[in-house]
């Protein structure tokens, strides 16, 4: 776990903002929920992956929770219960901690940062749509560039291995290994639990089926799974949704994997991640889940969502030189000179802030010269020193630090000045 000093700070606010603005646009609205949860809820659908990386213990009341190592299990939790007899759809956010035990490298933490979008309450593929364009949205605010999200449907698998009647969790095992890439003992274990000849010759073509031209790769994979009917569907399906993002304007870049799963049991239609050249590892995954807030105790709710991660997005930020544009923002040092002026340099600075002005005050009794060497320093772009003789005239210097210049003027007129 890490500590973030200020411009990585300031950096991991700013992608937050830019998440914020996005959930505002598209109508999200936000909820937040606890970081210590029950371990049951946790444990319920997470993959394996998920579940044994947990920081799980005993609280003092001898419950067993662990620190949230998603946030799907939460927002279902919720939909379940509090908001079960709202009007669908609801459009959710989440932003904040998360917490696995996996073996730290680059952009992969212990404590890591998540703003989450769920859309829940509708099966229908505009839905599925609205979460990949609004996940480009985000990236392109955070200004990256060559973003590939690469995308497939759970239900392809799913479809061939319960026509197969492999059972879910059989089909589950199967999924986790693909989504390792150990294509071998994933085969081995369908082919252990009596699937046909046809079935493996299907899922190892699928494997290989994958690229850039969307549409000629989910024809393929409609070919290839002829026959069993619920992977056709999910092909269709995948189509439908890719159309639709496609014919909206929305440029994304898409590579489209037969053989893509991942490591989050409870996925039941669409997914995705996004990567960028600079990263091996995804800044975004999520995709459609319909079964969970019933396991929850809910209505059968449909839903599909992302998480975005937002240590990662940083890192791809950094790697490709974004640099954050931030709003203009006027920053001001009040220096006053000697004692007798600080309670009205005090009132002066209370009336910029008043005038959205930021405003440091110089608290550490320096010098005008040091104090201003240290604006300087911060890249601060004004000073506006309180000195007695200027004061008794109703008047103060302000300091232009990038022009170098000063004009005294009237403390009435000093916001106006600044802004301008
Ligand atoms: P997941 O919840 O595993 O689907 O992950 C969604 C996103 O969260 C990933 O694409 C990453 O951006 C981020 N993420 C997941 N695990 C970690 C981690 N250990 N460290 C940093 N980011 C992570």
């Amino acid at each position: 776990m890490r500590d973030f000093l200020l411009e990585e700070a300031k950096m991991m606010k700013y992608i937050e903002s830019k998440a914020r603005s996005v959930a505002e646009f598209y109508g999200y609205k936000e909820i937040m929920t606890p970081v210590v949860e029950s371990y049951d809820l946790l444990a319920t659908k997470a993959g394996e992956e998920v579940r044994l990386r947990m920081f799980a213990f005993k609280d003092l009341g001898g419950r067993m929770v662990a620190l949230r190592p998603e946030f799907t299990p939460s927002i279902a939790r919720v939909v379940a219960t509090t908001l079960r007899n709202e009007p669908k759809p609801y459009r959710l956010f989440c932003l904040g901690s998360l917490y696995r035990y996996d073996e730290p490298q680059r952009g992969r933490y212990r404590e890591f940062w998540q703003s989450d979008f769920e859309l829940v309450g509708s099966d229908k593929p505009e839905a599925d749509a609205e979460i990949l364009m609004l996940t480009n949205s985000l990236m392109n605010g955070a200004g990256l560039k060559k973003c590939l999200f690469k995308v497939g449907h759970v239900g392809v698998l799913r479809g061939v291995l319960s026509e197969e009647r492999l059972d879910d969790k059989v089909q589950s095992a199967v999924l986790q290994l693909m989504d390792k890439k150990q294509y071998e003992d994933a085969f081995g274990l369908v082919k252990d639990s009596g699937a046909s000849e046809r079935c493996l010759a299907v899922l190892r073509s699928l494997v290989e089926l994958k690229g850039c031209n969307a549409f000629e790769v989910v024809g393929n994979v409609k070919k290839c799974v002829e026959g069993y009917e619920k992977a056709v569907v999910a092909a269709e399906n995948l189509n439908r949704i890719l159309k639709l993002v496609v014919e909206s304007g929305c440029e994304i870049d898409t590579s489209v994997e037969a053989g893509f799963a991942r490591g989050l049991e409870y996925y039941t239609g669409m997914i995705f991640e996004v990567y960028v050249p600079e990263l091996d590892v995804a800044l975004s995954g999520g995709g459609r889940y319909d079964k969970l807030v019933e396991l929850f105790g809910g209505e059968p709710t449909p839903a599909v969502g992302v998480a975005n991660g937002i240590d990662r997005i940083m890192l791809a930020m950094q790697e490709q030189k974004v640099i954050p544009k931030e709003a203009e923002e006027k920053r001001v040092v009040i220096i006053p000179i000697g004692d007798g002026t600080k309670a009205e340099a005090l009132r002066i600075s209370r009336e910029l802030k008043n005038a959205s002005i930021v405003v440091e005050f110089e608290v550490m009794g320096r010098k005008m010269a040091k104090a201003l060497e240290d604006a300087d320093r911060r890249n601060i772009g004004y000073a506006v020193i309180v000195g007695k003789k200027e004061l008794d005239e109703g008047k103060v210097v302000l300091k232009d630090l990038k022009k170098r210049e000063q004009t005294t003027l009237k403390i009435a007129k000093l916001a106006q000045a600044i802004k301008s």
